[in-house]
């Protein structure tokens, strides 16, 4: 993808309107397109070229106006189709090797806040503003062609020019294959986490054996005594160390991810048989105990070995990687564990190391991007969706109070599938309005509304909607200044 714009002439800013949103205005192929917003919040395409046939695809409507044709659309799904043939840039694409960061957004609103955070870092650092994990699309109710379509609008508006990803994030189901295909994503995280075996950590090796005895070897295209002679006593030479297999680590790793592997597979193949152009990552930082060096040998070799090409690689690392806060757990352990995965990534592939749960961890970033030199993928989720509470704290004290209530209530439902150490007791029940200011910034309170989206949204939606939409510009900025605190470590190895 290498389609740039075109210079916008020295005329284009007199066509903007009142509420156009002047970073938007773009030129390409002979026509100018910009978003603007009317005074009821309303956003809408605006477009002017030389002839309808430019407007091919858009459904809006049309009028001359002197000799030009200016075209005005709702910003529809089938829109932003049309916008993203028409500005290929906007269309999601590979990013291979290169240095890259996903920006969850569950509200669909933030964009324009991460585009102007990678502006403020320009670096060479690939974003993926299009990112959900299907487990949150549900709790949001929204489908993998909304979160694709926001994402498109939002770049637009923030008249980012440079190429975008698409993450089909932790799809765990065949059918999760289908539907966000269907979407248009091109990057899918494979996460067959609920095949992982935890009991495999601390079984005795008899129950290894029994295992590793009992996995579906055909499904794996392998037989026991040959997976065995083809791992143990195998030393993997890095650059710094070596890694030597031993029969009991090698089968431990086998028993723990073996049923994982062969049902990556199926969904890897499963993409492959859509024969589109796309990228995969395999994941497994879900899981509940972290991924030995000889755990991610014997993984990626067995994937390599059944044919599956993976562009990255994200393992549970040492530690505590919760929702929305700080690393949890010795630092100097981490940096050691960055530093084995990443000589690991680069000895058996290239292939990115990723990093997931990624927001927050302030004192990790330049630990990973120096171990990893750039070859990186961080995908951050829901830290976009718990500043946008500040908003509500700043302009609707009353509204949070609500929100936290209703936080605090559903907790125990919300909590499942999240890895948390916060204490709800901890957290005022009736805040005063400082308190509530500092809501987002206490671990306990933080958690509990980082979790707590489905809920909320569910029942005040409507009314937090309102608020971001009538404080957009205060959105925007912080997320900004957040989103530039995650990204400012990376610059230097970015690639
Ligand atoms: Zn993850």
């Amino acid at each position: 993808m290498s389609a740039r714009p075109d210079e916008l002439g020295p005329s284009a800013t007199a066509l903007l309107g009142d509420g156009a949103y002047p970073e938007s205005q773009v030129s390409y192929e002979g026509t100018t397109y910009w978003l603007e917003r009317s005074v009821d919040g309303v956003k809408r395409l605006v477009a002017v070229a030389d002839d309808e046939s430019a407007f091919r695809g858009f459904a809006g409507t049309a009028k001359r106006v002197d000799g030009k044709v200016r075209f005005v659309a709702e910003t529809t799904p089938e829109n932003a189709l049309a916008l993203r043939s028409a500005l290929p840039w906007l269309k999601p694409s590979r990013f291979g090797l290169h240095t890259s960061a996903g920006f969850g957004d569950r509200l669909g609103l933030a964009t324009p806040g991460h585009v102007r955070a990678l502006n403020a870092v320009g670096a060479a650092i690939n974003p993926v503003f299009a990112q959900q994990s299907i487990r949150e699309m549900g709790r949001c109710h929204r489908t993998p062609r909304d979160v694709l379509d926001d994402a498109t609008w939002g770049a637009f508006q923030a008249g980012w020019t440079k190429p975008v990803g698409g993450d089909a994030d932790h799809l765990e189901q065949l059918e999760d294959i289908d539907d966000t295909v269907a979407a248009g994503f091109v990057f899918y995280t494979l996460d067959p986490k609920a095949e992982v075996d935890p009991e495999a950590e601390h079984a005795s090796p008899e129950a290894i054996q029994q295992k590793v005895t009992a996995l579906d070897w055909i499904g794996l295209e392998s037989d026991l005594p040959s997976f065995t002679k083809s791992y143990v006593g195998r030393r993997v030479a890095l650059e710094h160390e070596s890694i030597e297999l031993d029969e009991q680590s090698v089968l431990r790793a086998m028993a723990k991810y073996g049923p994982s592997l062969a049902h990556a597979l199926a969904m890897y193949r499963r993409l492959m048989e859509k024969g589109i152009d796309c990228e995969v990552e395999f994941a497994v930082d879900e899981t509940d105990y972290p991924t030995t060096p000889a755990e991610h040998v014997v993984v990626v070799s067995e994937l390599q070995r059944l044919g599956m090409d993976f562009v990255s690689f994200a393992p549970r690392f040492v530690g505590r990687f919760e929702k929305g806060v700080e690393y949890i757990g010795d630092i100097n352990e981490l940096q050691r564990d960055f530093e084995i995965h990443a000589q690991i990534a680069r000895a058996l592939g290239p292939y990115k190391l990723s990093m997931h749960s990624g927001s927050d961890k302030f004192s990790t970033y330049p630990l990973i991007a120096e171990a990893t030199k750039g070859l990186l993928h961080l995908k951050t989720a829901g830290t976009s969706w718990a500043e946008a509470l500040r908003v509500i704290a700043n302009n609707d004290p009353d509204l949070m109070r609500e929100v936290l209530a209703l936080a605090l209530d559903s907790f125990e439902v919300n909590r499942k599938s999240y890895h948390l150490s916060c204490d709800p007791t901890r957290i005022p029940t009736d805040p005063t309005d400082d308190e509530v200011a500092q809501l987002m910034d206490r671990v306990d309170s933080r958690q509990v509304l980082h979790v707590s989206y489905g809920a909320i949204l569910d029942e005040f939606g409507t009314r937090m909607y309102q608020v971001w939409n009538d404080n957009e510009e205060e959105h925007y900025r912080i997320i900004a200044d957040h989103f530039e605190q995650h990204l400012r470590p990376f610059a230097p190895y970015a690639r």
